[in-house]
């Protein structure tokens, strides 16, 4: 069963920043991925523009080397990559300069969809969005793509805000979160509102808690210098963690729209109680012999900044009300794996006695690796040997239950460029939305800074810190285990 592609109309992509490290590896890649699905013509201008000296034929060559690198699987397709560099051009142009600007102004088809991608830091959002109205390229149908962070605090993101409305409106504003490009991501939606199963426990009367895990077994790398000013709250929870907590505590909208999707996940938001100080452990990964500790692999001896942070969150409106969200993310964990669990309350009354144990239901979202539903389901353990009772999962590993053609899903990249191009922002977030979770994650960060206190050292490989366990042992509740 081949997936269906249903091709875009032909466009005009601007690339700005087409010479960094992620045009190079996810929008490069996405982009001649999805023209090798058929998902779009011959007819298509991919403009790199960018700071320093560059020509169309280089700009090729560094594509070619970028899809050796990053989208190996397609090697082989000499005429599809032919075609696919054929289609790309560069100009060399400043954000806050004008030289460069006619001349990308030419190159753009009145006739065509243009989109600008801002994969550049958003000091030149605003920039670059002034420069596309002053050359008459942010026209009623043009689009802007704007890449995390968007903003530091609620009042950087309002600024940023502010910046781009002054030459855009909002529907043509979309704020990329790949996550919710992810495929088991929008299956969320798909399993809470095509089915009729789940909606009806879907609260707190039969939910006991709610727990998101987004573990990297990786450090900080090269971003050290970047994430020491940012932190896993402000790189990972204010919006990945918070956009997935979203689709899972919102309300039902009225239709799959754009607007509807994202007024109900702002409602969430703006339900989500303040944090209570005993409610958040925060953590910074030990070295071990082969490989730097945090503060060491992000340049800072002093640093203070959390590699690791878990939540205890409370959603005050009527369907959650006394049902915490437990939210944990970090560097260097056991493994790289991110799951969603919604685990539900034990049945009301146990008749087959004490020695059956206590069982309950558990509804695993993973988001990777081995992208899937599962379902945990207590049985009778078969055998002769009276009623004991275990846990089987139900399990839905996409490569399984659709065969391994379908379950090869594009990447969070190829979906959202190409919802960019057909005008759908329902995967995107709201200006609003961004501004609410930082006016919910500021005070949050304002409360330990106030405090002064350090994050706790965690080994890596492990779970993160002790505090994050007794977060739910307090409660008698336990995380579930970081595992493959
Ligand atoms: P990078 O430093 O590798 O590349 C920056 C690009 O911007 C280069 O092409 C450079 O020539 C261009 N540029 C810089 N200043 C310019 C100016 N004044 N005028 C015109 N062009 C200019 O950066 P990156 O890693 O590609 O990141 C780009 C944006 O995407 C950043 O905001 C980053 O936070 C965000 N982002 C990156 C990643 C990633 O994996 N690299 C992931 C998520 C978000």
């Amino acid at each position: 069963m081949a997936s269906r592609v249903i091709p875009v109309d032909p466009f005009d992509l601007v690339i700005f920043g087409g010479t960094g490290d992620l045009a190079r590896r996810k929008i490069l890649p996405a982009l001649y991925r999805r023209f090798v699905a058929g998902q779009f013509e011959r007819d298509t201008r991919l403009i790199g523009a960018a700071r320093g000296a560059m020509d169309a034929e280089g700009y090729r060559a560094f594509a070619r080397d970028a899809l050796a690198e990053f989208a190996p699987e397609l090697a082989g397709r000499k005429r599809a990559l032919a075609d696919f560099l054929a289609m790309l051009d560069h100009v060399t142009l400043d954000a806050r300069g004008e030289e460069g600007w006619d001349i990308l102004a030419e190159k753009i088809r009145k006739d065509r969809i243009r989109a600008f991608y801002f994969s550049v830091g958003p000091t030149l959002f605003g920039d670059l969005a002034r420069r596309l109205q002053r050359h008459g390229l942010a026209h009623g149908d043009a689009r802007i793509v704007v890449e995390k962070p968007f903003g530091h605090d609620l009042e950087s993101a309002r600024a940023l805000n502010r910046g781009l409305a002054r030459h855009f409106d909002e529907h043509q504003i979309y704020r990329i979160d790949h996550y919710l490009g992810k495929e088991t991501v929008q299956n969320l939606m798909a399993i809470r509102f095509g089915n009729v199963l789940f909606e009806p426990l879907w609260n707190s009367q039969y939910v006991d808690h709610i727990q998101i895990t987004v573990a990297e077994s990786v450090g900080v790398g090269g971003r050290g210098e970047y994430y020491d000013r940012a932190g896993a709250m402000r790189d990972m929870v204010q919006n990945h963690l918070m956009q997935l907590l979203c689709l899972i505590a919102m309300e039902p909208p009225a239709k799959f729209d754009p607007d509807a999707v994202r007024d109900e996940k702002l409602k969430v938001i703006r339900a989500l109680d303040p944090v209570a100080p005993g409610a958040v452990v925060r953590g910074q990964y030990e070295g071990t012999d082969t490989l730097p500790d945090y503060r060491t692999e992000a340049g800072n001896p002093e640093s203070t900044t959390e590699s690791f942070i878990a939540l205890k969150l409370h959603v005050s409106n009527w369907r959650w009300a006394g049902t915490p969200f437990y939210l944990r993310t970090g560097k260097r964990l056991r493994e790289r794996t991110s799951e969603i669990a919604v685990v539900f309350k034990d049945a009301p009354h146990s008749i087959f006695g004490p020695e059956a144990g206590r069982h309950r239901n558990i509804l695993t979202i993973r988001l990777q690796p081995n992208e899937g539903i599962e379902l945990g389901v207590t049985i009778k353990e078969p055998g002769p040997g009276g009623m004991r009772l275990i846990d089987v999962p139900l399990d839905m590993t996409f490569a399984e239950a659709l065969g391994p053609e379908e379950a090869d899903f594009p990447d969070a990249y190829e979906r959202l460029i190409m919802d960019v191009i057909r005008g759908n922002q329902t995967l995107f977030m709201r200006g609003d939305e961004v501004e609410a979770a930082w006016a919910w994650t500021d005070p949050v960060i304002a409360e330990w800074e106030a405090a002064g206190t350090a994050p706790l050292p965690y080994a890596t490989g492990s779970s993160g810190p002790d505090d994050a366990l007794m977060l739910m042992h307090r409660d008698g509740r336990r995380w579930r285990e970081i595992r493959p």
